[in-house]
């Protein structure tokens, strides 16, 4: 390792009169900072686990870098949303590196399908991947190809999120042949994980994350290397990205992308495009099968007709023709005797569908949730397991020496709880640092005492009244929260007859940009769901009122939220009480933690969901909540902002 431990001690960083002081120019002391600092540290050479809820505010990135690089051991640094990430790599590392570890060594690293594959690059004939005469598309690429030093394609401004030409060039791990490739050597995946071996500290997503440890066997998918500290930031989120890793997918997509790839690779061997073809007709059938309407739905206690049934079951006629080419497919080419890499690398794939198939139809583990997701014409078959905390107990918290989790919205009712047992966090040491900022001035928390439940037909007026009345109060500058896109849009087109502010929708443009358009615009609101309900960060006063629509329960009927649920009521516990409540508490701390970001900030979070007044569980959601005044008269509204000269 390259971190040299010059540095005396953490008072000497973080105090009055410190390096953070003398080099950063709005540092202001906070002894929450400190604080967190030095428990991180102690985690760390103490090798335990930490829960650390650092409030809005804390400075919580430098808070547990610095201590963590100090301790000379490879560090991972892991978070949900990219905004992090990046303010991590582009902002606070280069500052550390500059005035406190020049020495440090740090990479920066996606999922693989972030990267350019060189070996797809230079075998795709460009007229098979490039679509609607998209030439200058391709004549860019090759321009980028040439000089980029990544391959990460965040580096193509011109390309859409959605391009369909990245899906055939992308490095995913399924279809690397690994060190059988001729461009091994160059490969950006190579050269990213070369210089991760090389790194002090690695700067990932949960995703990647997780990924990689569902992976622990797979070498070819696998790039992140050993490492003995965790940091896993935005913690809250974990439990959702790991149950995705952990399970198996299998998409129509997924059989359509295999047997794309399968026709060029076994034009060496022709007597098998009989059985490619054979294949892509019966998974066509099987796919077509499931009901037609779109959402979640649970695979072997489908509802229909007001009872039950084993959609497996119904499905076995079309279900087994199909696993049976695939199996018969799988061994005859596994028994090929002069395979290339490329029929290697189809082998692999054929045998982890073949697994994963067998797996989701033809079996029942009570630890798994079996579900299928049915968007536009594609299925998703999932396994998902029901509870990660003994999966991540095994894989993550027994043998890493020291994971500290962290996030602004851990704990629930003021203890950890809810996080520790659904995470299985062995004994941490747990700490809160309270938000840096004073909530009691600068917000203020409206909640009607009487409106109408959130499923009446008079809810929809009644929110609209209250959201133009708050935003004549705040002049715009507002972000109108939803739990449904149903009730986003519906609400966006009843503004939108009537428009006294710029106005704009989630899905508009992409995410960063539409937060930069509503940044610039003076007045403006937002209509979003739940993906700007976190990572997101307006600070000043383009934002002065987060307004949600109602507490943010998740579906009871989502599959695996359903199997959680029941999970809990079959060892006893009150599923409600164990787990909606304490999720919701979280979603609703995220969304409120937009509005006040700096110590100027002032601002109305408001909540039209009385419940949290006349239901006894509410008083768990106001007492997690910041500790601001609470009304629910919009003339108070009007005085809090008029005594502050905010508008
Ligand atoms: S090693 Fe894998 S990802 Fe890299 S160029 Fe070759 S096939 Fe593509």
């Amino acid at each position: 390792m390259s971190v040299k431990n010059r540095i005396a001690s953490l008072d000497d960083i973080f105090s009055p009169g410190g390096v953070l002081e003398k080099q950063l120019p709005n540092y202001e002391f906070r002894p929450s900072q400190l604080n967190m600092a030095k428990a991180v540290l102690d985690a760390m050479e103490g090798e335990r686990h930490l829960c650390v809820e650092a409030g809005t505010g804390t400075g919580k990135t430098l808070a547990y870098l610095i201590p963590a690089l100090r301790s000379r051991k490879r560090v991972i640094v892991s978070t949900a949303t990219r905004n992090l990430q990046e303010q991590l790599f582009f902002k606070d590392i280069p500052f550390i590196k500059k005035y406190l570890f020049p020495q440090l060594a740090v990479t920066y690293m996606k999922g693989r399908n972030n990267y350019l594959c060189l070996k797809k690059y230079y075998e795709h004939n460009p007229q098979d991947v490039i679509f609607g005469g998209a030439v200058e598309e391709w004549k860019h690429l090759s321009g980028w190809v040439r000089a980029t030093e990544t391959g990460d394609r965040a580096e193509l401004r011109w390309m859409r999120d959605d391009d369909p030409l990245w899906r055939h060039l992308d490095a995913r791990g399924e279809t690397c042949v690994g060190q059988k490739c001729q461009h091994f050597d160059e490969c950006f995946i190579t050269k990213m994980r070369q210089r991760a071996l090389e790194s002090d500290l690695i700067v990932v997503n949960h995703a990647l994350l997780f990924s990689n440890l569902a992976l622990q066997t797979d070498e070819v998918g696998k790039t992140l290397p050993e490492f003995a500290v965790l940091i896993l930031d935005e913690a809250h989120e974990v439990e959702d990205v790991a149950c995705a890793h952990f399970g198996h997918q299998i998409s129509s997509f997924q059989i359509e992308d295999l047997c794309r790839d399968l026709q060029p690779i076994l034009k060496q061997l022709p007597e098998y495009l009989g059985r490619v073809i054979d294949l892509e007709k019966r998974a066509e059938e099987f796919f077509n099968a499931f009901p037609a309407e779109e959402g979640h739905f649970s695979l072997n206690f489908f509802r229909r007709n007001g009872g039950q049934v084993d959609l497996r079951l119904e499905l076995a006629a079309l279900y087994t023709p199909l696993f049976k080419t695939i199996q018969v497919l799988h061994s005859q080419l596994q028994r090929e005797n002069q395979k290339t890499a490329e029929v290697d690398s189809v082998v692999r794939r054929l045998g982890q569908l073949r697994q994963d198939l067998q797996e989701v139809f033809s079996e029942t583990n009570p630890d798994h949730v079996y579900w299928f997701e049915k968007r536009g014409r594609g299925v998703v078959l999932h396994l998902s397991p029901i509870d990660v905390a003994p999966i991540l107990k095994d894989v993550l918290f027994q043998k890493i020496e020291s994971v500290i989790l962290t996030s602004a919205t851990l704990t629930t009712g003021g203890n950890f709880d809810y996080i520790r047992s659904r995470l299985g966090v062995p004994s941490p040491v747990e700490m809160t640092v309270p938000s840096e900022f004073d909530f009691s001035t600068q917000a203020i928390l409206y909640v009607p005492h009487s409106f109408p439940e959130p499923r009446s037909p008079e809810y929809f007026l009644r929110a609209l009244r209250d959201i133009r009345a708050i935003l004549d109060v705040t002049e715009g500058h507002a972000f109108l929260l939803f739990t449904s896109y149903q009730q986003m849009n519906r609400v966006y087109r009843s503004l939108e007859d009537n428009p006294r502010y710029p106005l704009f929708k989630q899905g508009e443009m992409p995410k960063n940009e539409l937060l930069e358009v509503f940044r610039s615009t003076p007045h403006a609101v937002l209509c979003a769901t739940a993906s700007f309900w976190q990572g997101v960060d307006v600070q000043g006063d383009a934002l002065r009122a987060v307004i949600i629509d109602k507490l943010p329960f998740q579906v009871p009927s989502e599959p695996v939220v359903a199997a959680r649920l029941n999970r809990l009521e079959q060892g006893g516990d009150n599923s409600f009480l164990n787990y909606s409540v304490p999720e919701a508490i979280i979603s609703l701390k995220q969304g409120l933690g937009r509005l006040i970001r700096s110590r100027k900030d002032r601002g109305i979070l408001a909540i039209f969901d009385s419940r949290l007044r006349t239901r006894s569980y509410g008083r768990l959601f106001l007492e997690s909540l910041p500790n601001c005044p609470l009304t629910d008269n919009i003339v108070t509204l009007r005085n809090f902002f008029q005594s502050s000269g905010s508008v």
